[in-house]
């Protein structure tokens, strides 16, 4: 019988995951913007793809960065305020 540091019982995934898969989901999790920027290399890749494939937490997680990047992409550009327009000298300037 293995017993667990009590830290990684504080995991909800505690439960039914080794700490190796722990670890896992702590590197997959950084890596999850570079993946989906595209920046990582065909072996991490790999182990990030292989990973999420077989762990719910980490591929919602994909999938919720996935939304948001996709969602800051389609935003269109802030207008600036008008107060920061260096051309708007209908404002009265601050004293
Ligand atoms: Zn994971």
């Amino acid at each position: 019988m293995i017993q667990f540091p009590t830290s990684y019982l504080t995991l909800p995934e505690a439960l039914d995951q080794m700490p190796e898969n722990v670890m896992h989901c702590r590197k997959t999790l950084d890596r999850l913007t570079d993946f989906l920027e595209g920046d990582l290399d065909t072996d991490e890749r790999r182990l990030v793809e292989h990973h999420v494939s077989a762990c719910a937490t980490c591929r919602q997680a994909l999938e919720e960065l996935r939304l948001t990047i996709s969602l800051l992409h389609r935003l269109p550009k802030p207008k600036p305020r008008p107060f920061v327009q260096p051309n708007s000298n209908d404002d009265a300037k601050p004293a």
